[in-house]
């Protein structure tokens, strides 16, 4: 028999429907593979006893019938998402020891389909990253290696605890969330499934902000169908997030057919990029056959400012970071240094300076700078004119294709270390995923192949306003056709 915890969710849910195994045994499991696996260092908080409880609670309840969608399911949360009670970090020194007294509505939602969490996953800090090195409770390690080497990898990030954790078995599913590419890039860096949905379609209420115009929560599972019934649990309206669309939530995970008869995928001229990984170009082509053979009609597009997405979305995101990021101030949450002698100011300073880790300082700075009286026209005000013209963009493209489809990341997982020193180096990485995130669209990436040196690459699907079910049915075909049955071999 297949271990429980190389289950997909949707296994796991047949599984307890038929009694096969207790939800007790399939928590257990997972609990001793979170255990097993400290090395990745991809949780910051560990919860057996939560999750052993709803274990209970689920087998109660399926034994009566009431069982929720995701009854048993064994879960990691992103640190990002306030979780009542259990310590909620984002991975920052400055909120070491906060324990919201709210949960956030996303993990609400799960916990009351049945989940258990496991328990908190790390990130970088505040979710800014590309690779879980910003975190301040130390990288996470992929559990990825290359092949005849033993040298560590990222994860990507910022959902990069997530990433881990789903690729080496440790839960069936985890949240994300996804500013400009946290739920793609690291899952294409791990060989796994990653849904970003349209913005406004899960609620950011309870999320720790980030750049709240962009900010979206997110699955990362490992297959789509996972990810599509994660999404069902999670999304929906929530009057507490003003910008949270009151809209039906689809039975997204019924819908999977794989058949792309009917569909025109375009493929953007712009995402051909210098510096690109050959293997990345040779299976974006693989993938554009396989559309094809799914019954899909090709068309080139092109978007004539995805060059500019990039600059444009570091100054959006840091801009909006540095308002959102004010409320740290010693006063209300987590840590407070108070220098001997000094003022109300002197101490807002010092808790700042040393609660925050450099990258969070550098955009803080960068937002602050940009936002400033004598710069906000230069920089701010246009940064938005430009966005505008990115949602046009797609909105253009949509006039000739459904959807569209781009390599996630330009490369593989790099190692550690490889490029925390060049901040300009590691923000390359984000080039294909934050296009999407700033026209507020789905997308998705989907596990496709192996570089030369046996590590993961996914392809990126991205659709119209609220299409989902396009993102997820084309994904679903990619995923059919690719077969990617790949997993890290266990080091740890
Ligand atoms: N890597 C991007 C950044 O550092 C995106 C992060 C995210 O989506 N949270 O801002």
């Amino acid at each position: 028999m297949t271990a429980l915890t190389d289950l997909t969710l949707g296994q796991m849910k047949a599984g307890l429907a038929a009694r096969d195994f207790s939800a007790r045994e399939l928590v257990q499991a997972h609990v001793a593979a979170v255990e097993a696996a400290r090395p990745l260092n991809a949780f910051t908080v560990e919860t057996p006893e939560i999750a052993l409880a709803a274990a209970d609670a689920a087998d109660k309840a399926l034994a009566d019938g009431t069982a929720g969608l995701l009854a048993g399911i064994p879960l990691g949360i992103k640190d990002l998402f306030c979780t009542r009670g259990v310590e909620t970090t984002a991975s920052s020194n400055i909120l070491k020891g906060f324990r919201p007294r709210y949960e956030s509505s996303v993990t609400a939602r799960l916990f009351d389909a049945g989940a258990a969490m496991l328990g908190k996953l790390n990130l970088d800090e505040f979710a800014m990253g590309s690779s879980n090195e910003t975190s301040a409770f130390g990288p996470v390690i992929s559990p990825w290696r290359p092949q005849g080497s033993d040298a560590k990898l990222v994860p990507g990030g910022s959902s990069g605890g997530s990433s881990a954790a789903v690729a080496a078995r440790l839960c069936a599913a985890a949240t994300g969330t996804d500013t400009g590419g946290s739920i793609r890039q690291p899952a294409a860096f791990t060989g796994v499934a990653g849904i970003k949905p349209t913005y406004g379609r899960c609620s950011r209420w309870g999320i720790i902000a980030f750049a709240s115009s962009l900010d979206q929560a997110g699955v990362l599972a490992r297959t789509v169908e996972d990810c599509a019934i994660m999404l069902e649990a999670m999304a929906g309206f929530d009057p507490k997030d003003s910008t949270s669309l009151d809209v039906p939530v689809p039975a997204w995970s019924a819908g999977l057919k794989g058949d792309l008869r009917g569909k025109r995928i375009g493929i953007p001229r712009e995402y051909r990029v210098d510096g690109m990984d050959p293997t990345v170009d040779a299976l974006w082509q693989q993938g554009i056959a396989w559309a094809r053979d799914a019954g899909a009609e090709i068309v080139d597009v092109s978007l004539p400012h995805t060059g500019e997405a990039l600059p444009t979305y570091y100054i959006v995101a840091p801009a909006e970071a540095s308002s959102n990021l004010a409320r740290y101030d010693g006063v209300r949450y987590g840590m407070r240094v108070t220098p001997e002698g000094g003022s109300l100011a002197d101490m807002y300073s010092a808790t700042r300076a040393e609660g925050f880790g450099a990258e969070v300082r550098r955009r803080i700075m960068i937002g602050t700078y940009v936002l400033s009286a004598g710069y906000y026209d230069a920089y701010y005000l246009k940064a938005q004119k430009v966005r505008a013209l990115i949602a046009l963009d797609f909105e253009r493209a949509w006039e000739s294709c459904d959807l569209l489809l781009t390599p996630t990341a330009p490369t593989a997982a790099f190692e550690l270390g490889a490029k925390s020193a060049d901040p300009i180096a590691m923000y390359l990485n984000d080039v294909f995923t934050v296009p999407a995130s700033l026209a507020g669209l789905p997308a998705m990436s989907v596990p496709a192949g192996l570089d030369s040196s046996g590590l993961p690459l996914g392809l990126q699907l991205i659709g119209r306003p609220l299409d989902e079910m396009g993102v997820l049915d084309a994904a679903f075909a990619l995923e059919r056709a690719a077969a990617f049955r790949a997993a890290p071999a266990r080091w740890w």
